[in-house]
């Protein structure tokens, strides 16, 4: 038996999906140990890996990140929160908002949390938070956008020409600018940039990583001292969706950037990771239940409680965020094909609008009233996200933990049942 179907069978024992709690997300804990181990065996000591809370903004996940060795890269005073109420010492956290606010980076410069600058209005700012507070312990830096293109799917890709994100390096005259920018101020003592994301290549990231880190030689050569420490190169690394398997894996990519920039690799520099969805993504799925079943125009129609609630990626970009599902029967066993016959079914959700599809004209085999449906690798940026819980119906979070043999499940964010939520009045 794989580990998906024990993890499913074990909900349904301990009876945490039913009646009132119909769609849950369930995090394996035992899982992200070892992503976070692969993390670390893949790259040498002078790396550090910080986790983008965006990605999975559940205390009990962050806590356990932060146990496996990992930093928190934040963009919001909640994002903020989530990694303090999980323990995070403020010299692991880093903020990396495209929009912070006057108070924002004061808060940050008073108490040492590092930040990357977006902009030369956000440098003016910290100019004159320096002047206040000289003694700064944050490492600040800039994210610089190298402007290498876009991958497949334009709404994640963070380099392009006319990206939202950071400084564009190859404007007219701004590479010389910023250049004189890091001469003219000892302080700033790191660089950043974050090329990919889901649909880039690894080249293309290493590309990026590549431009930054001739940049940051420049620089040091040009004030004459190794004044740039810390190179932050984002995260980004794609997830497969398709099937299972790990690919690419954070070897194959630690591989491209040693070939492409070996200079990583001799502990010159430290370099910080910010790896999202490659951490979280296949170490979380969503289990649903069939409420109904029904045929129509000869589409087979299951109708569960996950949709854009909890699968908002998918339900309004269907094309760019594909997810698998397989279905499960009452008893938690498989349904596969020697079951069910095969037919093109559409697994729906709940939210009323005609996009709010799980999956659409897949042919699975057929499912029935009272059915589960496992979606797979929504670990991250699905269920996790940090929307006000309470407007969510019915979607509680779930940690497995252990060995194969012997799983642990148990709820580490709540949901209220209408009944509930009627007595709250
Ligand atoms: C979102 C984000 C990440 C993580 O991206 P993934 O694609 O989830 O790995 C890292 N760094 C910054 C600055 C981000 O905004």
């Amino acid at each position: 038996m794989t580990r998906k179907q024990r993890i499913i069978q074990t909900a349904i024992k301990e009876n945490v999906i039913n009646n009132n709690l119909t769609a849950i997300g369930i995090m394996d804990f035992n899982r992200l140990d070892k992503t976070v181990a692969d993390v670390y065996a893949s790259f040498p000591e002078n790396f550090t890996h910080t986790f983008a809370v965006k990605a999975n903004a559940l205390v009990e996940v962050l806590k356990s990140l932060r146990e496996s060795g990992m930093g928190a890269e934040v963009a919001s005073p909640g994002e903020l929160l989530i990694a303090l109420n999980a323990g995070y010492e403020v010299e692991n956290i880093i903020f990396d908002s495209p929009a912070k606010t006057i108070d924002d980076l004061k808060t940050c410069i008073k108490n040492g949390i590092s930040l990357n600058i977006d902009n030369l209005q956000e440098l003016k700012r910290i100019d004159e938070l320096m002047i206040q507070y000289p003694n700064t312990k944050s490492i600040i830096g800039f994210r610089v956008n190298p402007q290498i293109g876009s991958g497949k799917i334009s709404s994640t890709s963070t380099a392009t020409a006319t990206s939202k994100f950071g400084y564009a390096l190859n404007d007219g005259n701004n590479k010389q600018a910023l250049i004189e920018i890091y001469k003219q101020r000892p302080w700033l003592k790191s660089i950043h940039t974050h090329t990919g994301s889901q649909g880039c290549e690894l080249e293309l990231m290493a590309q990026g990583v590549a431009v930054i880190t001739e940049l940051a030689e420049e620089i040091n050569d040009v004030i004459g001292l190794q004044q740039i420490i810390r190179l932050d190169i984002g995260g980004g690394l794609p997830v497969n969706f398709a099937s299972e398997e790990i690919s690419p894996t954070f070897k194959l990519y630690a591989d491209i950037l040693q070939k492409v920039v070996p200079l990583l690799f001799t502990g010159k520099y430290q370099i910080k990771t910010e790896f999202g969805r490659a951490i979280a993504a296949k170490n979380g799925v969503i289990v649903t239940r069939v409420e109904y079943t029904k045929t129509s125009g000869n589409r087979h129609i299951a109708t569960t409680h996950a949709g854009a609630q909890i699968l908002t990626r998918t339900a309004f970009l269907p094309k760019s965020w594909p997810l698998r599902v397989t279905g499960y029967m009452p008893t938690g066993e498989e349904r596969t094909s020697h079951i069910s016959p095969l037919v093109a079914t559409d697994v729906a959700g709940p939210c009323c609008f005609a996009g709010d599809l799980i999956c659409k004209n897949e042919n699975l085999p057929k499912l029935e009233q009272n059915d589960y449906v496992m979606v797979h690798d929504t670990g991250g940026y699905y269920f996790s996200n940090h929307f006000d819980y309470n407007s969510l119906p019915r979607v509680a979070v779930f940690s497995i933990t252990g060995e194969d043999d012997d799983l642990t499940i148990k709820c580490i964010r709540q949901s209220d049942s209408l009944e509930q939520v009627l007595n709250k009045m």
